[in-house]
């Protein structure tokens, strides 16, 4: 089979044969239709410092992905071959404290698919049956393909109540914008949304955002400024992993307001703790999503008419990834889809 391979220490992606895995007892092979590009992806491609300590040379890298389960490991009764499928790319370990209380999304143990076990971005995937998702009829493929990303944006704005709430989500890429969609979809009252990238601000706004702020030459004190004009926030989502993102929302954020951060920053950053402690706020840190809450809500959300679907931009085919890595780089650009 055809595998998008890191295969060099040094910048770059590379298209190799490798042998189709042969699923395990308790695993599931799916034939691959199609990927997105996450930006961990691109921290993969450039092989920045995080990458180079994280990935092992010769992976198959990539976790978003939808295809069609083309074989069951011996002991599974519950899935059926040719059934369209998405998955779960964290594997917990099972054992230990937090996944024994049924919170595997921050189990310490856990094994990422393109991480540290081969990834999605191949024309097969092995995969444990207990990570499959079978996906509903009225979900499409190309929709199918965005549940991983899609589930990050989910389980942040699920974290705290958003109805009839003013939200300020910081960064308008793939994931802020679908978590604008959502707020708008579950009932938030305005969202706000800042970037410094026009084109983006623009498709946040299509999705669900009421107000997009360009950041853009302007100074903090002119950004708080305009933010505290366009809402009173009582609930904010970091999505860019900007240290001036994080202290616009403790900045602007009102007494009493929570904030869920999803962004991850590149280095250290210092926070004013007087914002955190004199009003009150809480924090609280996303990693993945739930296993299984946040898949069963999302696909819900999307049944009853969450409709995210114009953040795609761009579809390739797999073996042209290399144009849509350049493309992604661009910044003008949603999410990016590779067909196999
Ligand atoms: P992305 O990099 O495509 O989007 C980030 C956006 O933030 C960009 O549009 C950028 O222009 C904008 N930005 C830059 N500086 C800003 C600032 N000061 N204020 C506001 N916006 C600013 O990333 P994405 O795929 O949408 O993911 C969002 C973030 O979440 C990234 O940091 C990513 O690494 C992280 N992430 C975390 C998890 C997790 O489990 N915690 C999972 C997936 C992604
Ligand atoms: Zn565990």
């Amino acid at each position: 089979m055809k595998a998008i391979v890191k295969s060099k220490s040094e910048p770059g992606l590379w298209l190799v044969d490798r042998e189709i895995p042969v699923p395990q007892d308790h695993e599931v092979l799916v034939k691959i239709k199609s990927n997105a590009i996450c930006g961990t992806d691109l921290h993969i491609y450039h092989w920045d410092l995080w990458a180079q300590k994280t990935v092992p040379i010769s992976l198959t890298v990539g976790h978003e992905f939808m295809g069609e389960i083309a074989a069951l490991g011996k002991s599974i009764t519950h899935l059926t071959v040719g059934e369209r499928v998405s998955g779960e790319g964290h594997i917990a370990c099972g054992h230990c404290r937090n996944c024994r209380e049924g919170k595997q999304h921050i189990c310490p143990n856990t094994q990422g698919i393109g991480l540290q076990r081969p990834g999605a971005f191949a024309e097969y995937l092995a995969l444990p049956a207990s990570n499959i998702i079978p996906i509903p009829n009225a979900i499409s493929d190309d929709i199918a393909t965005l549940l991983d990303p899609l589930g990050n944006a989910v389980h942040t704005a699920l974290s705290f109540d958003l109805i009839g709430e003013d939200v300020l989500i910081t960064g308008a890429g793939p994931i802020g914008m679908m978590a604008s969609a959502v707020a708008k979809h579950i009932g938030a009252k305005n969202i706000v949304i800042t970037d410094n990238n026009e084109f983006r601000l623009k498709m946040a706004t299509q999705l669900g955002a009421t107000q997009a702020i360009h950041l853009q030459n302007k100074a903090f004190s002119d950004v708080v400024k305009e933010v505290k004009q366009s809402g009173s926030f009582t609930v904010g989502l970091e999505m860019s992993g900007q240290q001036g993102a994080l202290h616009v929302l403790l900045e602007t954020l009102d007494y009493g307001g929570s904030l869920a951060l999803l962004g991850i920053p590149e280095h250290e950053i210092g926070i004013d703790c007087h914002n955190i402690i004199f009003k009150g706020l809480t924090l609280k840190g996303i990693y993945g999503r739930k296993m299984y809450e946040t898949w069963d809500k999302m696909l819900h959300l999307l049944e009853s008419g969450l409709d995210i679907s114009s953040v795609i931009t761009h579809h390739f085919k797999a073996t042209e990834f290399q144009k849509a890595f350049d493309c992604l780089q661009s910044g003008q650009a949603g999410k990016i889809l590779l067909h196999w």
